[in-house]
């Protein structure tokens, strides 16, 4: 039995978003539950699927005694203010200090955090708790297959245990797998590392494992653990970050250094030959809506589309309105999009109540330039209080709080605001006002791949829209100044140059 001290801090940060991460955010927490700390870490996270819940139940039921911490974790957005990372960081090294002697640690991190100071916000904390520490105490981490590995974080921890779905439906899983890789490494295993960078940024929208190639890659690297005994991770990485240690990687733990240094080798060949399958077909709004009503004509289940630049899941603050303008322009009656994250119009909407009828100044308040509130008159068709708990694979058991909800309706095109921003990946979120999103011709989806999880089953097709927000499918399109030279910005795509700003 061993002794180990849990702690995370997870934040993926698109340098390009409009809003940091202040404390308020993690205190907050989004989707999941704001800061924990100490022994409360266990009874607000079980049952979620969080890695820090599948490390805990995992651990336990190993018969090992698990020391609270602190856990915090915010949306996605622009980077995360120094005051937040020293506050989290401090909180998480001042009760390892306090809590005596342990025989492991075990982190729940995402792998893509930038601060306002740090290009590589868990480097750095690794660092610092290693410190802390001494060089022989095992640090194991699970990350988010979004993370932006870096030497670092491989130098400083033995373990890194990467989600390999995508809708992260394995984030609990990925926490069981870190408890098992942590205890194969107590027994003497798993002592050598080898990390290699892949040289092409992979776009969101493609890394999805339930297509190919990311699907098929997952598989092979399972065969690969399954034949060699040793544990492989594979981060897809998070592009819209600018910064030295942005893109894909692969990380292999093994017995030895040769045979990690193999696999990894293998590891990095098969997804680099992979390349030019992770590029993929994506619509303006214009184009998207046109096929989805052509399709939504003969379909009996509904036309998803991914409204993927606005992801509030990739740092979008999901109130920007260009598919909206576009269902609008083009009459898709029945449409529904969601979530629209707008306080402003949710309670203007509760104040009218139900059927009150308004002039409303819809979106786009993030202040990104050329964006501008969508200005119409829209009937309030249900209100709710945004308190429910998710059903679908995703953020099975998250209990959601988004504030207060309206849906409003808008020419027979309906859109769902919320009070608070989360990317639109559960059911749920539409039935909490009454929508049975199965029963939608049309479906606007503010999310890049998540929202396949609970939506892919009932969708007759889904199609990747790029309408203007924060979070481009399209590399090319992002100001990147810090990149490392070399790495291509989209799969076959041209290699970043220090002192470039490719742009389309
Ligand atoms: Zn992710």
């Amino acid at each position: 039995m061993a002794r180990i001290a849990v702690g995370g801090f997870q934040h993926e940060t698109n340098t390009f978003a409009p809003t940091k991460a202040g404390l308020e955010a993690f205190l907050q927490g989004g989707a999941w539950p704001g800061l924990l700390e100490g022994e409360a870490i266990f009874p607000a996270t079980r049952g979620i699927n969080l890695p820090v819940a599948g490390f805990c139940e995992a651990a336990a039921a190993a018969g090992h005694d698990l020391v609270g911490l602190a856990w915090a974790a915010a949306e996605p957005s622009d980077v995360v203010t120094e005051r937040a990372f020293e506050t989290i960081a401090g909180k998480i090294s001042d009760r390892l200090a306090a809590a005596g002697p342990v025989d492991a640690l075990y982190l729940d991190l995402h792998g893509a955090m930038v601060t306002e100071q740090l290009a590589d916000g868990e480097g750095e904390l690794l660092r610092r708790l290693r410190m802390q520490l001494g060089p022989d105490l095992p640090i194991a981490v699970s990350l988010d297959l979004h993370a932006n590995v870096s030497e670092e974080m491989v130098a400083e921890s033995n373990l890194l245990a990467i989600y390999r779905t995508y809708p992260h439906i394995d984030m609990a899983e990925t926490g069981a797998l870190a408890a098992a890789w942590l205890e194969r490494y107590l027994a003497g295993g798993l002592r050598h590392a080898a990390y290699r960078q892949i040289p092409f940024l992979i776009p969101l929208t493609t890394g999805c494992t339930d297509l190919e190639p990311a699907g098929g890659l997952y598989a092979t690297l399972a065969r690969m653990e399954l034949e060699s005994g040793a544990a492989l991770s594979f981060a897809c990485g998070f592009a819209p970050a600018d910064t030295p240690v942005c893109g894909p990687s692969v990380v292999a733990y093994a017995d030895s250094a040769a045979q990690a240094g193999e696999l990894a080798e293998a590891l990095a060949a098969a997804v680099e030959a992979a390349e030019p399958d992770f590029a993929a077909p994506v619509y303006s709004p214009e184009d998207g809506v046109a096929k989805a009503l052509r399709i939504a004509k003969e379909a009996r289940r509904p036309v998803v589309l991914a409204d993927t630049q606005d992801n509030p899941g990739a740092g979008g603050n999901g109130d920007s309105v260009g598919l909206l303008q576009a269902l609008i322009a083009q009459a898709a009656k029945g449409a529904v999009l969601g979530l629209l994250n707008d306080p402003g119009c949710a309670e203007q909407a509760h104040v009218l109540g139900v059927g009150g009828k308004a002039r409303f100044s819809l979106g786009a308040k993030s202040g990104i330039p050329g964006h501008r509130p969508l200005e119409v008159e829209a009937k309030v068709a249900a209100l709710g209080d945004g308190r429910f708990v998710c059903t679908g694979p995703f953020s099975l058991g998250s209990r959601m709080d988004l504030g207060r909800m309206a849906l409003l309706d808008i020419e027979g095109i309906s859109v769902a605001v919320s009070s608070r921003k989360t990317q639109a990946a559960d059911k749920e979120m539409f039935r909490h006002l009454g929508v049975e999103p199965v029963a939608v011709p049309i479906l606007g989806l503010k999310s890049s791949v998540h929202f396949r999880a609970d939506f892919a089953p009932i969708a007759e097709e889904i199609l990747v829209i790029a309408a203007p927000g924060p979070n481009p499918v399209d590399h090319l399109q992002l100001d990147y100044k810090r990149l490392r030279p070399g790495l291509r910005l989209m799969p076959m795509g041209p290699r970043f140059a220090q002192g470039d700003s490719p742009r389309a």
